[in-house]
């Protein structure tokens, strides 16, 4: 491409959010650059991960059936863990999964790819191995973007979907966004573990074929606000999960309490806990990953749109961790984006009142709908640690006590457990579960 040709639309970073826009808009027939940094789509990209395929057949139709995806997941668990015991406060097989699966597990690294390839054939230039260094600007307006190896590449519109965390900065340095804030984004870390598909159908109790996810709270993260998982990939396990920054990085803890917190100390830590041994046993990691979260919710959403540009996905700090959800946000706020430039293509304007039709779209989606909706989740779990730490570890005790066959009379269980949430604050604890399950279902808008 030369170099001041100025094209319809440059797109920053070929993940989930990018190549939507992408796809959208070349299918529409603009001249579009998706440009990414690494070496293909998806090598650096970092994701559990499940991803939700109605978004992607919204973006790609029936070729969706083709995507380079792992196993539908049919089994879905969430287990409360503290040191000594593990808590399966869900097990979910839906059988309907089969027939009509809505979720696979992926790895990114070919997913991504096999995403940009689709872009590549609706007419986009994906140009890999490119990072963008800046957005170049204009009189107030975003005209191009500066980049390492093309030069200055220039367009109507600059969709910016560079994800967040370490060098995703396009943004911030152009005064667009501000920086992001400790307890606003998790760290996250993530294994792929090789294993015979024959080992993982076997632990995880699937069909040939098909998958499962395991979620995990409590001591699995040390308390923190955050999960570990596991999910099952044809001839793979993605073990990770991650928790927030600021837990993680509290200048008021010691040295000590610090170096259990980091990332890879509740991987070592979760790997090690005696309900997950088992299950990755004779495993051998073939890849470790980190990258951050968005887990502001809808208040640290930052102005998504402006004069000769848009935001979408992480960027936009579009996530909703409690469902743990956010390739899917990105995809549709991708979709759109690239909807709102082929609508301002059609008008020939492409300033700031023009491209506010796409906040106003997204405003009318379940995407704001949900971020609306857990926007006061992620503090809630920050301000109450007893959620996934006090109260667990009294719960398993009340189990313990209710399971354990002793030569104790049930009547005698009954008064001991009673005894027990009176003595550390069961009241407080029913009121607290009570408070945290209005705050995440309690009706939109509220
Ligand atoms: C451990 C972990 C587990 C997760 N699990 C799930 C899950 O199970 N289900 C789910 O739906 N979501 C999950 N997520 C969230 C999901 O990964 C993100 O919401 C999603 O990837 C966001 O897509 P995006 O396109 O906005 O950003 P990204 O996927 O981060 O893509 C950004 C792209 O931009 C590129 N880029 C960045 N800066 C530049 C630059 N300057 N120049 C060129 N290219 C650039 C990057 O290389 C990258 O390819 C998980 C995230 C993590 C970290």
């Amino acid at each position: 491409m030369a170099e001041e040709e100025k094209l319809d639309a440059i797109v920053v970073g070929a993940g989930p959010a990018g190549t939507a826009a992408a796809i959208t808009m070349a299918r529409a027939g603009l001249q579009v650059a998706l440009i990414e940094k690494g070496a293909q789509p998806g090598s650096k990209n970092v994701m559990g991960g499940i991803l939700y395929t109605h978004y992607l057949e919204q973006v790609v139709g029936d070729d969706w059936k083709t995507a380079a995806l792992e196993r539908p997941i049919i089994e879905e668990q969430r287990w409360m863990m503290t040191d000594q015991a593990a808590i399966r406060l869900l097990g979910y097989k839906n059988l309907r999964n089969r027939e009509r699966p809505h979720s696979y597990s992926v790895l990114r690294a070919r997913f991504d790819a096999w995403f940009a390839q689709k872009a590549e054939e609706a007419g986009a230039f994906v140009i890999p191995e490119t990072v963008v260094e800046e957005l170049i600007l204009k009189d107030g307006r975003v005209v191009g973007v500066r980049t390492g190896r093309e030069g200055d590449l220039l367009a109507d519109v600059v969709v910016v979907c560079e994800g967040i965390g370490l060098g995703s900065h396009l943004l911030e340095k152009a005064g667009l966004k501000k920086p992001l804030r400790a307890n606003q984004v998790a760290m996250a870390v993530k294994e792929i573990i090789a294993l015979d598909p024959g080992l993982i159908e076997a632990r995880f109790n699937c069909e040939p074929g098909e998958g499962a996810s395991i979620e995990c709270f409590g001591s699995a993260t040390r308390g923190l606000s955050g999960f570990m998982f596991i999910y099952t990939n044809k001839e793979t396990l993605s073990v990770g999960g991650g928790a927030l920054l600021s837990e993680m990085s509290d200048v008021r803890l010691s040295r000590d309490e610090l170096a259990r917190r980091t990332p890879n100390a509740l991987m070592n830590h979760f790997k090690s806990h005696p309900a997950i041994k088992p299950l990755i046993q004779g495993g051998e990691t073939v890849e470790y990953l980190a990258k951050m979260i968005p887990e502001g919710g809808y208040k640290a959403i930052p102005k998504v749109y402006g004069p000769g540009y848009l935001v979408c996905g992480d960027a936009a700090m579009l996530s909703n961790p409690v469902h743990r959800e956010g390739s899917n946000l990105a995809m549709e706020s991708g979709r759109i984006a690239g909807e709102t430039v082929i609508h301002a293509k059609e008008k020939g304007d492409f300033g700031e009142a023009s491209l506010r039709e796409y906040r106003m779209r997204l405003d009318r989606t379940w995407v704001m709908a949900d971020m609306k909706k857990y926007d006061g989740a992620v503090p809630l779990l920050e301000h109450n640690p007893q959620l996934l730490g006090k109260y667990p570890r009294l719960l398993d005790l009340a189990l313990d006590e209710f399971f354990r066959v002793d030569g104790v009379s049930k009547w005698e269980k009954q008064r001991r457990i009673v005894r027990m949430f009176r003595k550390h604050g069961g009241v407080r604890m029913i009121l607290d579960t009570a408070k945290a399950g209005w705050t995440l279902a309690r009706p939109f808008g509220r």
